[in-house]
């Protein structure tokens, strides 16, 4: 008989942001895939999960996704997780659920922190309408050819950045977009979370003074809906 892929969410930085069902998934399954075990130890440790463990990451998540679909038809339930957040988004996830609903295993996500979406609701972007468009690209020239790209979208657009290149985008999406409202979304449920509001010329007079650090999210409305 088959048995059940639990997509498991874990916190984005906050460690109290894990549900009862989080820990109680990890603590039960026989077998937990962690993108980094070294780093899903430390939250094991912090509630005192001790289910054994085994690496599924970008690079071998092609090559092991059979041995995982077989374990699942016949010998237990897996719970994956990511380094943070929603596994799935921006992380590993896709080949082996979509290997266990091909053969008809049941796969059931675990809900909680998902960055972009913890970004998109105390922004004051539109959310009734959005975007996600995964990491912003390493290249100038491919981050000007997505941005020229978007200029009739009218959904909110969302992007994991980098602190390398997140203050050229900011002064990218101002040659494009000019003077439209960005949210730059730092290090959210961390201690030094911080929101930058504002134009991409405010955006950029802070980095001045406060070159970029930490993870980011990037949001913005190509038609400038905000009204902020
Ligand atoms: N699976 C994760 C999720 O559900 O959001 C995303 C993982 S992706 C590899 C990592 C990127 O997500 C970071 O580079 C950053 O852009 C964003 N991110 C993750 N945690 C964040 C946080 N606490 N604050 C801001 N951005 C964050």
């Amino acid at each position: 008989m088959a048995h059940t892929l639990y997509i498991v969410a874990t916190p984005i930085g906050n460690m109290e942001d894990i549900t009862y069902r989080a820990v109680r998934t990890l603590k039960e399954v026989p077998l937990v895939l962690a993108e980094d075990t070294r780093h899903t130890r430390i939250l094991f440790d912090h509630f005192g999960i001790s289910t054994p463990m085994e690496a599924y990451h970008d690079f071998n998540k092609e090559a092991v996704t059979p041995k995982y679909v077989s374990y699942l038809k016949e010998q237990g339930d897996i719970a994956l997780v990511s380094d943070a957040g929603t596994p799935g988004i921006a992380d590993p996830a896709f080949n082996l659920v979509r290997e266990c609903v091909r053969e008809g295993i049941d796969v059931r996500a675990v809900p909680g922190p998902c960055a972009m979406v913890t970004a998109l609701v105390s922004s004051g972007m539109p959310t009734d309408h959005f975007a996600f468009q995964y990491f912003s690209p390493k290249k100038s020239a491919q981050r000007i050819h997505l941005l020229e790209k978007l200029k009739d979208e009218e959904a909110t657009q969302i992007f994991y950045a980098s602190p390398h290149n997140v203050d050229k985008f900011v002064a990218e999406i101002q040659t494009v977009f000019g003077d439209i409202k960005v949210a730059l979304m730092r290090e959210l449920t961390k201690k030094f979370e911080e929101h930058l509001i504002g134009t991409p010329a405010e955006i950029l007079a802070h980095f001045k003074s406060h070159p970029p650090k930490g993870e980011f999210v990037l949001i913005f409305n190509p038609k400038d809906k905000s009204g902020l």
